[in-house]
């Protein structure tokens, strides 16, 4: 069910739950600004999701209101996760969904790093 990117900050979210280890997942990465694990339904053959350790509903509640550590530290985890799986040569692909419209399911922010297989263009 996609969400309202513009609704507080839910602690019960499955990630807020994954964050304190109240949830099971194949953790990748981890430091003080992001962790990463592995999706649990993955549609590629690499597919992780990278999401801030700090309590941020979306992108936009994001880039909005993390502070520049958190944006820095946040931004330079997603790339060494990719550099980490040798995805920088042949590729992958970043995407953030959010809110209704763009299908965005959980209320906590996550980029979704896909890679492992050709991606195709783009599709809107
Ligand atoms: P969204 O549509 O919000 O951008 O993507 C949510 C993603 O979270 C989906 O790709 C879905 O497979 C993944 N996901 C949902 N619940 C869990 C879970 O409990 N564990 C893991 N590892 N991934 C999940």
């Amino acid at each position: 069910m996609p969400i309202d990117a513009t609704l507080p900050y839910d602690d019960a979210n499955i990630f807020a739950r994954i964050l304190r280890g109240e949830i099971p997942c194949t953790r990748v990465y981890e430091d003080d600004h992001a962790l990463a694990f592995n999706d649990i339904n993955p549609q590629a053959p690499h597919h992780v999701l990278v999401i801030p350790t700090g309590r941020y509903v979306s992108w936009d509640d994001f880039s909005a209101n993390a502070s520049d550590a958190e944006i820095s530290g946040f931004v330079r985890a997603v790339g060494a996760v990719a550099r980490a799986a040798g995805l920088v040569e042949p590729g992958y692909r970043l995407l953030a969904n959010v809110g209704g419209d763009a299908h965005q399911e959980v209320p906590h922010l996550h980029v979704h790093i896909f890679g492992g297989r050709p991606l195709g263009p783009m599709l809107a």
